[in-house]
């Protein structure tokens, strides 16, 4: 029998042992906000350890704790995997059919927060990384497990900070969360939340021409910004290839029901969505101040920064405008409409002529039987830090729709293609002797 095939029968014979890790992981609640791993880190150390992995611990911020295993190989190269610990919060257990962090298996599907998003693969990866040490295959290269924090609040605190800090450095990456379809991800959205503010002037509502109503403003302001939606973007040839290459995956989604134009313009231009609004102080006051937030979503390959000026003309225009209509505005030396950016996640992409693309997809395709195609996550995820490094980076995982919700779920055939899949694209990637 040849190696891989060793390895992947090892794999089936430890499926029970698969479905028993992921349940311990979903017992511990690394619920994000806070969002501390400590203990969790503390189980996973130990794991890897007994594996034979050299296992180091790296705390960013007080409870924000990082473990990153490597399986040395011979040679120099080095492949990275890459999954979060923590989770969402659980906002009504009692509406889910089992206890959220217990783990219960139910038709073939192991149930509990984080089952989706992502433990399941984080405990697919390990029992991976378990069986190339047992077996001994003989990799020419470094395999690096790094199980992070703060993934569910921005990833700078886990993957960013490692990243950053030049640990987590290497030839390949795979980050192991789930893509929908069994497809192979490589390409995310980026997003760019902003707080916008009006300002305007209080008057009582009987005469309130006297005064400039901030509701209004920020009602008017937030119709300018949804112009921005109707625009076609022209994308780097390189994405546009991306998304021609995605077209089997979006005609699924198309089987799904959502409709092919709206489809369309998922990857052609901007989305914006305006969240929350805030704003008056009593029905029959003239409002002096409002707040809303933003979420825009920029595609691959889309200047994250132009978009960000593009927003700023409109709010200078905007502003200009209300100078002429309230003179009263000016003359009290009040701006109007303030925008300021709250979260920022670059939008990235993974070249499809790098090896690691074919590669992947191969190894997919000989452990589920299927060829994989490909997709752009709507999402940010950390891979975004591997790709500013210039790192080839793909994103595969089991999984279900069930993220962040209700009877959140990842059936164990699933995990069981992934640990398949992890195993045999390390050997890939690094090589055997
Ligand atoms: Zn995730």
């Amino acid at each position: 029998m040849n190696i891989m095939d060793v390895v992947l029968k090892e794999i089936d014979s430890r499926r029970d042992d698969i479905v028993k890790l992921v349940q311990e992981l979903i017992c511990y609640k690394t619920v994000n906000p806070p969002g501390d791993t400590i203990e969790i880190a503390g189980f996973i150390k130990d794991y890897l350890s007994d594996c034979g992995l050299s296992v180091n611990l790296y705390e960013s911020q007080k409870g924000k704790v990082s473990v990153v295993g490597t399986l040395k190989g011979r040679g120099k190269r080095r492949f990275i995997w890459d999954g979060h610990v923590d989770v969402v919060p659980v906002s009504n257990p009692e509406s889910w059919i089992a206890d959220p962090w217990e783990g219960k298996v139910v038709d073939s599907r192991i149930i509990g927060r984080g089952a989706a998003d992502m433990k399941g693969n984080v405990g697919a990866a390990m029992v991976a990384a378990s069986v190339l040490a047992e077996k001994d295959v003989g990799l020419m290269g470094d395999l690096v497990l790094a199980l992070v924090p703060d993934e569910e609040t921005g990833g700078y605190l886990g993957s960013g900070f490692l990243v950053d800090k030049g640990v987590l450095k290497g030839d390949a990456c795979i980050v192991g969360e789930f893509s929908p379809f069994n497809t192979l991800c490589v390409g995310e959205k980026g997003i760019l939340w902003l707080s916008v503010k009006a300002r305007g002037i209080p008057a009582h509502a009987s005469v309130k021409f006297l005064g400039v109503n901030a509701i209004d403003l920020l009602c008017q302001f937030c119709s300018e910004l949804y112009k921005i939606e109707q625009v076609d973007r022209t994308l780097p040839e390189d994405v546009n290839r991306i998304i021609d290459a995605i077209q089997p995956t979006l005609k699924q989604l198309e089987a799904l029901g959502f409709p092919r134009e709206l489809i369309n313009k998922m990857y052609k231009r901007l989305s914006v969505n305006v969240g929350m609004i805030r704003g008056g102080e009593k029905v029959n006051i003239v409002p002096a101040n409002a707040e809303g937030e933003v979420d825009i979503r920029i595609l691959p390959g889309m200047d994250y920064d132009l978009v960000k000026e593009e927003i700023n003309k409109i709010r200078i225009d905007f502003n200009r405008t209300l100078e002429k209509t309230y003179p009263n505005l000016k003359s009290a030396g009040i701006e109007g409409i303030t925008v300021e950016e709250t979260l920022r996640f670059e939008p990235s992409y993974q070249k499809l002529d790098a090896p690691l693309v074919p590669l992947v997809k191969n190894v997919i395709k000989k452990v589920t039987g299927r060829e994989p195609s490909l997709f752009v996550h709507t999402g940010g995820t950390d891979a975004r830090f591997f790709r500013a490094k210039g790192i080839p980076t793909v994103l595969y995982g089991a999984g279900s729709e069930t993220g962040h919700g209700i009877n959140e779920y990842v059936p164990i055939e699933g995990l069981i293609e992934a640990t398949k899949v992890y195993a045999l694209a390390a050997m890939d990637i690094l090589g055997t002797t």
